[in-house]
């Protein structure tokens, strides 16, 4: 069985090419991974937009409303980074409902990856830093709720730290968060997960690797995960804009195959999704992000 990929064409809102946020690299990544043999028949999974209910697991009823019916305030809108209009709130809904596919995929097929999602700057009571809704609080808690899981392990390597993750869950005994991320990104405001990793500028791939290695090692002996939800953010490449971890392509594949093998090696589902990704060369940029898919294929 080809590995199972979620994807909706209405991830891409559509923004303006020169928009500080690079929307195209969601058709480009869809682009690639067929030009990769990825994409073919028996691959692809179509989600439906997150349901209110499933939104308000992670969110405040209230902003949820605002996001669904395009109302969101502009202080807010400001923080998230864009207007939040029709496409914008399907296109949210949809990566949400694309995380929670995935990850029951994953639950049956041991590995499945959602080519959006990520969205790990979204806190509670609002988005922010380019994400509406933060999909994997949403689809973990969808996940406990259901009784499809009681232990539930975050891996977010992304170049920012997962603020929005640790704030909702940091009462939540069930999930476990892990960020490790660049210590001078973005958001200079953190909130402590359950397990922060600050790195240098220029870290580089060998330190990176080798850090990464015996924070899994340790991440094993906690608990017996359920599910591991694995954000890959790409935003650790040397050519990144907003990045400064200095990670070359051979780096961001050795991260996934160390990540995705490790998990796999114990029998854990891993459910991946994209994170960030910010470079003009939006080409190469989706090219980065398809490496996730690349190495996620060889465990289908
Ligand atoms: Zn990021």
């Amino acid at each position: 069985m080809p590995l199972q990929i979620v994807h909706h064409p209405d991830y891409d809102a559509g923004f303006a090419t020169n928009h500080r946020f690079p929307m195209s690299k969601y058709p480009l990544l869809m682009e690639a991974l067929r030009a990769r043999g990825l994409a073919g028949p028996g691959a692809l999974n179509t989600p439906e937009p997150a349901p209110a209910p499933w939104l308000k697991l992670a969110h405040a009823a209230a902003y949820v409303d605002q996001v669904l019916s395009c109302s969101v305030p502009e202080k807010i809108e400001r923080e998230i980074g864009f207007p939040v209009d029709p496409r914008v709130s399907l296109r949210a809904q949809l990566a949400t409902g694309g995380t929670v596919l995935a990850a029951r995929l994953a639950l049956r097929h041991g590995i499945a990856c959602n080519t959006a999602g990520g969205s790990h700057h979204a806190r509670r009571a609002q988005g922010a830093g380019f994400c509406t809704f933060n999909d994997v609080a949403v689809a973990s808690l969808v996940l406990l709720a259901e009784g499809a899981a009681q232990k539930v392990l975050a891996v977010d390597v992304d170049v920012h730290q997962g603020d929005g993750t640790a704030d909702i869950l940091g009462d939540e005994p069930r999930v476990f968060t892990f960020s490790m991320h660049g210590e001078r990104n973005y958001p200079t405001r953190k909130i402590a997960s359950d397990l922060d990793i600050a790195l240098p500028d220029g870290t580089g791939d060998a330190a990176y690797v080798e850090r990464l290695d015996t924070i899994l090692r340790d991440l094993s002996t906690r608990a017996h995960w359920d599910i591991v939800f694995y954000n890959a953010g790409v935003d650790v490449h040397a050519e990144d804009r907003l990045g400064r971890l200095a990670l070359s392509d051979n780096g961001l594949r050795a991260r996934d195959e160390m990540v995705i093998g490790h998990f796999r090696a114990l029998g854990i589902p891993v459910c991946g999704v994209i994170g960030g990704g910010y470079s003009t060369d939006v080409p190469a940029l989706a090219a980065r992000h398809a490496i996730l898919f690349e190495v996620a294929s060889g465990y289908a």
